[in-house]
């Protein structure tokens, strides 16, 4: 049985698709959890594109125990520095380096000739070699590159000490059996290709990421770059999940198998999800909501009569408890901080008392208390776990169907001084964020505002996610109340904190 190692590049091509994108504390959560559902490699970042990134990057890699870290770098000498400046604390670093292949993108972006990619290939993989002993190297575009000079690339970088070749399909474009076609020639033809590691990363643009990284692996790839759900530019990555839940339940067909902990890939997926504030689709394969149905009985009695040989795929496989406790307001501390544990959180004593007490308010108020329930109070306590600029200490708003809209709203300072503004706008929460960014004295811009429920019902939280931007920053914020209105103050308050937090971090 073949063991294939997955690379997790949820933080770097995952983190890049819309709504995706997290804060440094946010990164590490996710990278710790990935490390404990078992990758061998973690992408944390594009450490050279931004200060910010070469921040999260660097404190990745000094994070983590056991899994690689890498971060990706064009294959220029400058930016290959500023990658090893943040890689080099890693107890396993790995520099992944960036060429384009194509003709398309050698004439249109690099305007240089094939001759000249060889020969910058050979001068950047010795570079990062010398600074690093693992270096991998991704021929942009491979699906579309011609393949006999691909395998130049490759020999020359493997001439040059590259320890992994990744052939990325950049643009969603091969079918399962080209691609599989196109490694098997180059794991044939390559001089050399028998002491690297040979990678696929691949886009869904026409739905086949998952499918062509299988045959990439039936082909002889040895690493799989994917993402938790999906996640990813455009249509997504190679979904995590079904990759290795595909291995696992069909490891005798595809001789291969990959030593992730499936048990934790629930817990990791609806981490991210909580953190990104991206719900995964209901039918969505192995994380959906649905994905395990038939287990809650919506299959007639008769077809219930499970087949044996989808026993890998029984909920337990991806950690998935179907002994659902429901909590109510008789629920007691000890039952509650066992569901939170369940649920793959662990927190700090402060932060479960405080938990705990929003959780009994909450009961009082609803009758039953679910798993989003709890997970969305968890992400809005962590939300908080930052300095707080601003505070909400009240608000009042008056609006209706033929009057304009005002919101008055009372802000206490981190000094501890309170200051009230009243404001207009298209609505009560415009008004209110219009009052918010006139006690802050700032030019900020509501980038984007989505508003939830968190479970059905008349007496569901509502949450709310804003992103916002001032003077080239960017921040998120979340907010939480059975009162949509105050969910969408607290969110924009959360994202001013950490507007405010980032902006004075990056200055130190
Ligand atoms: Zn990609």
């Amino acid at each position: 049985m073949r063991e294939i190692r997955i690379f997790d590049t949820t933080l770097r091509d995952g983190e890049q698709s819309p709504g995706c994108s997290m804060n440094l504390k946010e990164k590490l959560d996710m990278a710790r959890q990935l490390e404990s559902l078992g990758v061998h490699v973690i992408e944390a970042g594009v450490a050279s594109a931004s200060q910010g990134d070469f921040n999260s990057v660097r404190a990745v890699a000094k994070e983590l125990r056991s899994a690689r870290v890498t971060s990706m770098s064009r294959a220029l000498a400058k930016d290959i520095d500023s990658t090893w400046e943040a890689l080099r604390h890693a107890k396993c670093p790995r520099i992944h380096l960036l060429l384009p292949t194509s003709d398309i993108l050698l004439e249109s972006r690099l305007k240089k000739s094939r001759q000249e990619v060889l020969e910058q290939t050979a001068e950047m993989v010795r570079y990062a070699k010398k600074l690093c002993e693992d270096v991998e190297l991704s021929a942009e575009d491979a699906t579309r590159s011609d393949p006999a000079f691909l395998a130049k690339v490759f020999e020359t970088a493997i001439a040059a000490g590259a320890t992994v070749v990744n052939i990325p399909d950049s643009i969603g474009y091969t079918t399962p059996e080209e691609y599989g076609n196109l490694i098997r020639f180059l794991r044939g033809s390559v001089k050399g290709a028998e002491h690297v590691a040979f990678s696929s990363h691949c886009h869904n643009d026409l739905g086949l990421a998952v499918a062509n990284s299988l045959l990439a692996i039936l082909a002889g790839a040895t690493e799989v770059q994917c993402t938790m759900n999906g996640i990813g530019e455009r249509a997504g990555n190679a979904a995590l999940e079904e990759i290795v839940m595909a291995l696992k339940v069909r490891s005798s067909y595809y001789g291969a198998d990959t030593d992730i902990d499936t048990a934790q890939i629930y817990k990791t997926s609806r981490l991210l999800s909580t953190i990104t504030g991206v719900k995964v689709q209901p039918n969505k394969a192995i994380v959906g909501e649905n994905a395990f149905a038939q287990e809650s009985g919506i299959l007639p009695v008769g077809t219930l009569s499970v087949n044996l040989s989808y026993e890998a795929m029984r909920p337990e496989a991806i950690g998935l408890t179907t002994n659902h406790i429901v909590l109510g307001k008789h629920s007691g501390r000890h039952a509650f901080n066992d569901r939170v544990r369940e649920l793959g959180y662990s927190v700090t004593l402060d932060i479960s008392n405080t938990l705990f007490k929003q959780f009994k308010d909450l009961a009082d108020k609803k009758k039953t208390v679910s798993d989003r329930d709890i997970e969305a109070l968890v992400r809005s306590i962590l939300a908080q776990e930052i300095p707080k600029s601003y505070a909400l200490e009240r608000y009042v708003i008056n609006s209706g169907n033929t009057i304009t809209p005002t919101s008055s709203i009372s802000l206490t300072g981190a000094d501890g001084a309170r200051v009230e503004k009243v404001a207009i706008g298209f609505g009560p929460v415009d008004a209110s964020f219009n009052a918010i960014n006139k006690i802050v004295g700032k030019q900020v811009k509501l980038e984007e505002y989505s508003i939830g429920a968190v479970t059905e019902g008349r007496d569901a939280q509502g949450e709310v996610s804003v992103k916002i931007s001032s003077e080239g920053a960017v921040a998120k914020g979340y907010g939480l109340s059975t009162d949509v209105i105050e969910a969408s103050i607290l969110a924009y308050i959360n994202a001013i904190n950490n507007l405010i937090y980032e902006t004075t971090r990056e200055e130190q």
